[in-house]
């Protein structure tokens, strides 16, 4: 794994609300522990959180709050990323001569990570656009995506994973394969009372932003965010909710500015409150929990 550069600042800001939330996902299941130096006296060490997505920007917008809070508590915290991202549009005009996007992506993304204070992230290197296309064990032995990423969460021991479900989020073919690939590396290697979640969206925050993710083009390939397999679910069905503002939402929107390739666009059709408001939701389902209750 590659260790990012220290975060600017030492101490993420923390919603205190957030932060109950986040170290009760990351303690549950777990012996108590020594606690890390910034948690409460007494508090249960949390876990490790590892998440797995397939672009640059996809880390920060699906989970840029959980990260920075679980590495706020002293909670180890891997980035796996699986393509450069080299599809993603152009290198903006200005940039350095011989600059290529994948080369900016993943400058990006280390930027955003220390943004959040995540110190650890791998890169698969698997191409961008191609990634349905790669064998899900690859070749026999170490090198296929899934024994890859299982090889990870036999070394971490994550308390939680956290990926995409099997819609893809936004229906993005690449981000349905990680999916696969993730749900079948923990199913063969995560360890007891561990978690894994996926991506989701409330359907409260959905009618909010729905304006926003029309006009973005969320939606790919003609994926139906809304329908009965997709990631928008009623508020009950969530496992995890976070619901960011304060600094908090202000460090997420930072990392999110990190990754100005993909969200400077975003950011000057919106402006930046409208931006906050649409990043401003991080859910998830248990993998075995699709079915609202
Ligand atoms: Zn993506």
């Amino acid at each position: 794994m590659t260790s990012v550069p220290a975060a600017t600042e030492a101490a993420a800001p923390v919603d205190p609300e957030v932060a109950a939330v986040v170290l009760d996902l990351l303690t549950a299941g777990r012996a108590a522990a020594a606690p890390p130096a910034t948690a409460p006296a007494g508090a249960p060490s949390p876990g490790p959180l590892l998440g797995v997505w397939a672009h640059p920007d996809d880390e920060t917008y699906l989970s840029g709050a959980l990260m920075a809070t679980a590495a706020h508590l002293g909670a180890r915290v891997v980035c796996v990323t699986a393509t450069r991202g080299e599809l993603g549009g152009l290198v903006p005009p200005g940039s350095p001569p011989g600059l290529t996007l994948d080369r900016l992506r993943v400058a990006e993304l280390a930027e955003a990570l220390d943004v959040l204070g995540v110190r650890e992230q791998v890169l698969l290197g698997l191409p961008d656009g191609g990634c349905a296309q790669v064998a899900p064990a690859g070749p026999p032995g170490p090198a296929g995506p899934v024994e890859r990423i299982a090889g990870i969460i036999r070394e971490l021991r994550p308390a939680v994973v956290v990926t995409f479900g099997p819609d893809g989020f936004t229906g993005h073919p690449d981000h349905r394969a990680v999916s696969a690939w993730t749900t079948t590396a923990f199913a063969r290697a995560a360890p007891d009372g561990a978690r894994l979640l996926y991506a989701a969206a409330s359907t409260d925050h959905r009618e909010r932003t729905r304006d926003v993710d029309e006009l973005l083009g969320i939606a790919v390939d003609g994926a139906d965010l809304d329908g009965d397999d997709g990631p928008v679910v009623p508020p009950g069905a969530l496992a995890v909710r976070l619901n960011l503002a304060g600094r908090l939402l202000e460090r997420k929107v930072a990392a999110l500015r990190a990754h100005a390739s993909q969200t400077a666009g975003a950011l000057a059709a919106l402006g930046p409150d409208r931006f906050a408001g649409w990043v401003a939701e991080e859910a998830f389902v248990d993998h075995r929990g699709r079915v609202s209750p």
